[in-house]
């Protein structure tokens, strides 16, 4: 029987990587991008050339309408939902907490933390045995920077994070029981279009030299860290944060 793995911000980056890996394992994917129809219709049409059913979800993960509306899609599907991965994240322009206006960590925090709350919820309500779902497995987005905190440039964008691995311990724990399990991949400097949001793509050649591996991550090596996780290889594993970050 095939399985369906929900994926947010799908479009590109690491979430795009996500859903090539997973659809090379053998799940049908459900893509849900913000903005990019274009970027996540392509990333559909490579899903669907490894043989895996692809459906493209458009949703703005920060707001709960939208959220319940997207599940309710997915409760239409033949196949059961078997895997979230919260990978839709956003960050801002470096700047100083004290150069910051609140509007901008309201956007972070609704984006980051309210958007893999409400999935998640959601995902639970399906996979969770206490539901009458089969189970299934939740894989959060945090970031290096939830320990590093990130000074100078987006100490937001690091506590939301620092929010999502206080959530991951505490959901796993919630419905260890029951089915699911969750965890977290806490990815180091990853060579995505993210670093153009917060203007930092420049400076990104000259972080490699302070990493141990002296290179940036690839999203595929994240890929492959939340699709292990994912898998029934890690079925004793819940509740863990799992570092990808070239030993940073
Ligand atoms: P990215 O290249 O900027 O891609 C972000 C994706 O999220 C896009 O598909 C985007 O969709 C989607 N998205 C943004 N806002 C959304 C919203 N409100 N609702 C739904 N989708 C939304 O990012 P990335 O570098 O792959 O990062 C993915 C995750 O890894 C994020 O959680 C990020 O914080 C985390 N991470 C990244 C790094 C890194 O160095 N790259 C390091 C640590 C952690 P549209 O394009 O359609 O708008």
């Amino acid at each position: 029987m095939r399985k369906i793995i929900l994926i947010t911000g799908a479009s590109r980056g690491i979430g795009a990587a996500t859903a090539l890996r997973c659809a090379q394992a053998g799940y049908d994917i459900a893509l849900n991008y913000h903005r990019d129809a274009a970027a996540a219709e392509r990333i559909a049409a490579q899903v669907r050339a490894l043989g895996a059913q692809a459906l493209l979800l458009q949703a703005d993960v920060a707001d709960p309408g939208q959220v319940l509306a997207l599940f309710q899609r997915l409760d239409q599907q033949p196949a059961p939902l078997w895997g979230l991965v919260n990978n839709a994240g956003v960050v801002a322009p470096k700047a100083r907490l004290d150069e910051m206006a609140p509007e901008r960590w309201q956007r972070v925090f609704a984006v980051n933390v309210m958007g893999s709350l409400l999935c998640a919820r959601e995902a639970v309500k399906r996979m969770s045995r206490a539901h009458g779902g089969a189970g299934g497995a939740i894989v959060n987005l945090s970031s290096r920077a939830a320990l590093l905190g990130s000074p100078g440039l987006y100490v937001d964008y690091a506590a939301s994070k620092a929010a999502i691995e206080a959530f991951t311990v505490g959901l796993a724990r919630e419905v260890a029981a029951e089915g699911v399990r969750v965890n977290g991949v806490r990815p180091g400097i990853i060579a995505t279009d993210i670093h153009a949001d917060s203007g930092m793509s420049e400076a990104l050649a000259s972080a490699a030299a302070g990493i141990p591996m002296q290179r940036l991550g690839r999203a595929e090596e994240v890929a492959e860290a939340i699709a292990w996780l994912l898998s029934e290889a890690a079925s004793y594993t819940t509740g863990t944060m799992l570092d990808v970050t070239g030993g940073r």
